[in-house]
């Protein structure tokens, strides 16, 4: 029995597929961070041992050590405790979480919120309630692991359409005779980078009278005029309630958001209209069968969502920085492949998985963290260093890491 995982094991590893935890903590603990340090604060990191300069982690706002969220957190630990005790719909919901789903529906415009404790239940749980046996699903080829774990769990039919091919789901749903039909897909996709066009997706579902979910959680606090998202982005939702061309248009939308990224703690919801928002409540097994976040989470991320308002310096910084990355990788002239993307994500292929665990093991020596993602994540042969960037970082920073690749570069070459 043990053997065979063993050989399975030793067969990852020779194919350069096995994955490895590293032990990570902040090279300051956030509540030490004295003015002189800001630089420090969810930037550097004491990986295994060593002290890193990180582009790893999707804090995209710098907001997992913001002392706001730290306060918030330790005020509702001193009020709630620790732990939710329950499951939401047993005696898991404080009016902490209450208030964080009015706050959370107000700011991305739509009438209704439910929170999950992460987004990967959220996913796995909502999909099941939405559709069943009988019914269609249309998945884009790139969507985000545990939404296609949602799908399989539904029954429903899986239509895998080519990645952002609008033509192509336009064929697929013409060509469905199932009741309902639902169309999922990720808002900007966590490898790649690059944002879906929500609008023309709309046009399609509208035209064959299909659902749309997106997974907007690469998006979420990034994007849009206030951080609401890729709503927002499109004009199409956010503070300002629904934009006047799509009054009416929005019921067929169910938007999803993670809150463990750019939102800084933990969690994830589900928005849409009232009646969506309380049959998935009502069915989503990942909300009845599992103990609720606890309310310091809550709490921290009220907190965390009137950062990403008050603070839009953050997302200006953010954009500043993706620029002077672009601009300093195409100056040192790569052999690998910067993908656009006007997001946090910026994704630089490198092809082989060898190749890939080669850059970030020269980027590491020079006290730079930058992960290798390869397949099943990614497609074979576009193994790539997924640069992620944080407000948190400076441009020195920046500066920094696109010396440490042009290094790696002319390592790779001798
Ligand atoms: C990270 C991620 C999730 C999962 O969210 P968690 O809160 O980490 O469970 C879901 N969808 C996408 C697109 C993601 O990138």
């Amino acid at each position: 029995m043990t053997g065979l995982f063993d050989a399975e094991l030793a067969q990852l590893r020779s194919a350069h597929l096995a994955r490895q935890r590293r032990q990570v903590a902040p090279a300051l603990p956030p509540a030490d961070v004295q003015p002189d340090d800001e630089a420090l604060r969810g930037t550097t990191y004491v990986i295994d041992g060593q002290t890193r300069l990180s582009f790893g982690s999707n804090d995209y706002l710098g907001l997992s050590q913001h002392p706001a969220l730290l306060a918030a957190a330790q005020a509702a630990i001193a009020r709630y405790g620790v732990g939710a005790t329950a499951s939401p719909l047993v005696c898991g919901h404080s009016p902490a979480h209450e208030a964080l789903e009015h706050e959370l529906a107000a700011f991305v415009g739509l009438p209704r919120a439910l929170y999950f404790y992460a987004g990967y239940a959220a996913n796995v749980g909502m999909i099941p309630a939405l559709v069943g046996r009988g019914d269609a699903v249309f998945s884009d080829a790139l969507n985000h692991a545990c939404l296609i774990d949602g799908i399989r769990l539904s029954r429903a039919d899986l239509h895998v359409v080519p990645h952002a091919d609008l033509s192509a789901l336009d064929a697929a749903l013409q060509a469905s005779t199932a009741r309902r039909k639902l169309v999922v897909t990720d808002a900007v996709f966590s490898m790649d980078g690059n944002i879906i066009d929500v609008p023309a997706l709309m046009a399609l579902c509208e035209r064959h009278d299909a659902w749309l979910l997106i997974d907007d959680a690469h998006g979420f606090g990034v994007l849009g005029e206030h951080g609401e998202g890729t709503l927002s982005h499109h004009g199409m939702a956010g503070l300002k309630g629904i934009a006047a061309a799509w009054q009416g248009r929005m019921h067929r939308l169910i938007y999803m958001a993670t809150l463990g990224k750019a939102a800084g703690v933990a969690g994830a919801f589900v928005a849409a209209e009232p009646s969506v928002i309380e049959w998935v409540m009502q069915k989503a097994r990942t909300y009845m069968f599992a103990t609720a976040a606890p309310a310091m989470v809550a709490e921290a991320l009220r907190a965390g969502v009137r950062v990403m308002q008050d603070e839009a310096w953050r997302r200006d910084h953010l954009r500043a920085l993706q620029a002077r990355l672009r601009e300093g990788i195409a100056q040192a002239q790569l052999p690998w492949t910067l993908l656009p993307s006007s997001t946090a994500i910026q994704p630089l292929v490198i092809g082989s998985n060898e190749d890939a665990l080669g850059v970030m093991a020269h980027l590491d020596q020079q006290g730079v963290w930058v992960p290798a993602i390869r397949p099943p994540t990614v497609p074979d042969g576009t193994a790539r260093l997924r640069i992620s960037l944080s407000a948190a970082h400076t441009m020195a920073q920046v500066d920094q890491l696109c010396a440490a690749l042009a290094q790696a570069a002319s390592a790779s070459k001798r």
